[in-house]
């Protein structure tokens, strides 16, 4: 995940990378070089189990290396669960109803409680685009 995430970054042209750059310094409020979990929460960037995933040495701050796996997830639009905020790596389940659902195999069997929205039995299973750009690396 970090290689393919270091990988993609390379690969940006210029002008990306220093919009990453910007963004970080953006998250970044205490302009010391490290994002704090609650820094990372206020920029309304989900939840729960997603920093820790991103905190690769597990120091509860994540650095400019550990922040590209960040932009590699929201820029191939990988995107988290929207029921446990996990990132989705694996295959998952999107509402086809209205494109704007998706849930992790972990929490498909609750989908009707977690999006009430309408009535699903309309999901579909998605492969996460993250595979097949690390297939590519
Ligand atoms: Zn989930
Ligand atoms: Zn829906």
């Amino acid at each position: 995940m970090q290689i393919a995430a270091a990988l993609y970054y390379e690969r940006l042209p210029y002008a990306l990378q220093q919009e990453h750059r910007n963004l970080f310094q953006g998250l970044d409020k205490s302009g010391d070089g490290r994002i704090g979990k609650v820094e990372l929460l206020e920029a309304g960037y989900p939840k729960k189990s997603f920093f820790s995933f991103l905190d690769n040495d597990g120091n509860g701050l994540l650095d400019f290396e550990e922040c590209k796996s960040l932009f590699f997830l929201t820029k191939n639009k990988a995107g988290v669960c929207d029921g446990c905020g996990e990132p989705l790596l694996e295959s998952y389940y999107g509402c086809v109803e209205c494109h704007a659902f998706d849930i992790c195999a972990n929490c498909y069997g609750a989908r009707n409680k977690l999006h009430p929205v309408h009535p699903h039995s309309n999901f579909v299973k998605r492969r996460p685009m993250t595979s097949s750009v690390m297939k590519n690396s």
